[in-house]
């Protein structure tokens, strides 16, 4: 498995209307767009950082993992994702060396990425993401 760089850092925020004037007005940071994620039950926003980006995520239901995450913890910082040059053989080795995992197989991503998460009981208590794009 190759790790290439941070990708980004998934932000869990009520509003992205709200959330984004931070990370642009004060931070001064360029907003790209928003994508909604149907699947996935969330909008996500993102804003570039030298090689890595800044993810806002809004959930779009009630029953999505985001609104879910909200609920129980607040607003902040949900998950880091990992570039990685091959997905399936990350996902693989990973499997062999017995870390859980709870995508199998990877799942569609904002951006046409292919991105598959990490069991936080196997990484001390971070979400952990892994994306191919
Ligand atoms: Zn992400």
């Amino acid at each position: 498995m190759k790790i290439l760089k941070i990708d980004h850092l998934g932000i869990a925020v009520n509003s992205i209307e709200e959330g984004k004037n931070f990370w642009t007005d004060a931070l001064g940071l360029e907003f790209e767009g928003s994508e909604t994620v149907e699947e996935q039950k969330v909008t996500t926003a993102f804003f570039p950082v030298g090689e890595s980006e800044v993810e806002l995520l809004e959930s779009t239901a009630p029953d999505g993992p985001i609104a879910k995450f909200l609920e129980k913890k607040g607003q902040g910082i949900h998950h880091v994702a990992f570039r990685v040059d091959n997905i399936e053989a990350a996902l693989a080795e990973l499997k062999e060396k017995g870390i859980r995992l709870i995508d199998e197989k990877p799942r569609k991503g904002a951006g046409g990425a292919k991105i598959a998460f990490l069991h936080p009981k196997a990484t001390n208590g971070i979400l952990v993401e892994l994306c191919e794009r």
